[in-house]
């Protein structure tokens, strides 16, 4: 494959991390990148999921980049809808727009030793770039379990993520299979138009109350007016949920105690028929699981159209759902809110480093990295939402912009070095997975339920175990020191004739 220029840095994924990647690179003056996106627009997940009730659980003036705040938030939570115009609005006011390739997938991407170049083959072509920055989002890959006969059912299927908007649901028979995030906020949203809903749960979710509320115009007028308020709204949701929720969740789960009484009251309050009750209650440690939050998953689970079913599936039929009582279910349209594969992402197969082995093969199910971000045996690549950086309590984007000062100061420390090549050593990589592991085996996430953080070699590949401060603390600089670094190859044939030319000394 011949590329014919190699550009500074090439961007697969237009998500938060991979547009705020191009955002800083166009801030540092950069030009010379291309950012891909196999998606039609920006938004990454959000892009993806637009199921009906789809808006984020963390507050909307934390869910934002520090450098671009949004006044126009018209919900204390944001919508989907509206974090994808954010984005698209971040993409056209820091000049993105012309680096970008939507539609465009990567098919694969290979670390060249020689040429100290990745080469990228995508749908629409080949690129080349000097360093490769990986943002495919964590939460991109849709999970379909493989439940009996799921083949076989000729009604419409589908996933949250892949919703179908031609499938109106009203009047129909629909089956939802899962309870996670996704579910309880689907299942409210669709109750009622549809004729009768059959929710199959496997694990009741702890269910916290939701203090989503209108952003009023008013108040949308003084954030505009005086954006220091928005900051300082964004300071104070950021100091509480950190002292409120990280402790608990990473170090001690006796502060998990008052969240525990908080969602035990909501369900006794909110269910009252004792069976019911019984089959909503986890049996599992809140916060182990993904906290949920939501004011109409219980009243909409009790509304007259809706089943639930927690005995199993037996097998998927044709026109219907035999569960694990034997009980049949005819359905016309199938949900599967049945969540992600964080693990195994698809891009871990197609980028292949030094030794022409891929990601996936190395990490064999359980992804590693130092500090989230750069792998022994692939130079020059930078992973956005990598290992080890998810959350339990508040938003991503502040890890993405942790990342992303540790991402301009390495290729400015390239640049200052006349560093070709960086490569994080392996047992900097090594010590820093066994501290993750060490910390994490006494945090909240570890204790015995089945998640997705937990990966199929029963390994926590995905949680960040402490404050989200020390992360961005251990992030502010480029550690070189931790790294290979290596100058630009010089053809021997090149060298040689170069030292021939250099007057004597
Ligand atoms: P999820 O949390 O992984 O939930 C998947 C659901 O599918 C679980 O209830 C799971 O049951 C069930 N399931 C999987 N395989 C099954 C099978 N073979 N039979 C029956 N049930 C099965 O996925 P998600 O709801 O899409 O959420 C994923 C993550 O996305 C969330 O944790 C969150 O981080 C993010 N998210 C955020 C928001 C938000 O901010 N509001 C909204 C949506 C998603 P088990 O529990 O028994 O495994």
């Amino acid at each position: 494959m011949e590329a014919a220029h190699v550009h500074e840095v090439a961007i697969v994924g237009a998500g938060f991390g991979g547009l705020g990647m191009a955002i800083r690179l166009k801030q540092e003056g950069a030009d010379d990148f291309v950012l891909i996106e196999r998606g039609d627009d920006v938004g990454g997940t959000w892009w993806a999921n637009s199921y009906p009730g789809a808006q984020c659980d963390v507050p909307s003036n934390l869910y934002s980049f520090s450098f671009a705040p949004n006044p126009d938030w018209t919900r204390a939570y944001p919508l989907r809808d509206e974090i994808q115009a954010y984005l698209r609005d971040c993409a056209e006011r820091y000049g993105v727009v012309p680096h970008m390739r939507l539609g465009c997938e990567l098919l694969g991407a290979t670390w060249v030793a020689g040429e100290q170049r990745w080469e990228l083959e995508t749908s629409h072509g080949a690129i080349a770039a000097r360093v490769l920055v990986a943002a495919p989002g964590l939460l991109s890959e849709p999970f379909e379990p493989a439940i009996p006969g799921l083949e076989r059912f000729e009604g419409n299927a589908f996933h949250t993520a892949r919703w179908d908007h031609g499938d109106d649901l009203a009047g129909k028979r629909v089956a939802v299979i899962g309870t996670g995030a996704s579910a309880v906020q689907v299942v409210p949203a669709i109750q009622p138009r549809v004729s009768r809903l059959t929710l199959f749960q496997r694990t009741p979710p702890w269910v916290a109350p939701h203090a989503d509320h209108e952003v009023t115009p008013r108040m949308r007028e003084a954030y505009r007016r005086l954006p220091a308020l928005q900051q300082l709204s964004r300071a104070f949701i950021y100091s509480l949920v950190e002292l409120l929720l990280a402790p608990g969740m990473t170090r001690d789960r006796r502060y998990l105690k008052p969240a525990e009484w908080i969602v035990k009251l909501k369900l006794r309050r909110e269910v009252p028929d004792p069976g019911l009750r019984r089959r909503l209650t986890p049996t599992f440690q809140l916060g182990c699981k993904r906290l949920v939050f939501s004011n109409a998953w219980y009243p909409a689970l009790q509304a007259p159209n809706v089943d639930l079913v927690s005995s199993g599936i037996h097998e998927v039929r044709e026109h219907s759902i035999v569960d694990g009582d034997g009980v049949e279910h005819e359905i016309d349209t199938l949900i599967l809110a049945t969540g992600f594969t964080p693990a195994e992402l698809p891009i871990a197969e197609r980028i292949r480093g030094r030794e022409g082995r891929s990601l996936a093969e190395v990490w064999d199910g359980s992804p590693q990295a130092y500090l989230g971000t750069t792998v022994t045996g692939f130079p020059n690549l930078l992973l956005f939402y990598g290992p080890n950086l998810n959350l339990g309590h508040t938003s991503i984007v502040y890890m993405l912009e942790s990342q992303l000062a540790y991402a301009i100061d390495a290729l400015r420390t390239m640049r200052r070095r006349g560093a070709a090549e960086f490569e994080v050593r392996p047992e900097v990589q090594d010590a820093y997975n066994e501290e993750m592991q060490d910390r994490l085996a006494g945090t909240v996430w570890n204790t015995g339920c089945s998640s997705w953080y937990i990966d199929r070699n029963g390994r926590n590949s995905i949680m960040w175990p402490g404050y989200t401060f020390e992360y961005r603390r251990r992030t502010r600089r480029f550690d070189a020191e931790a790294y290979r670094l290596a100058p630009a190859w010089t053809p021997p044939a090149r060298a040689a004739a170069a030292a021939s030319e250099a007057p004597a000394a």
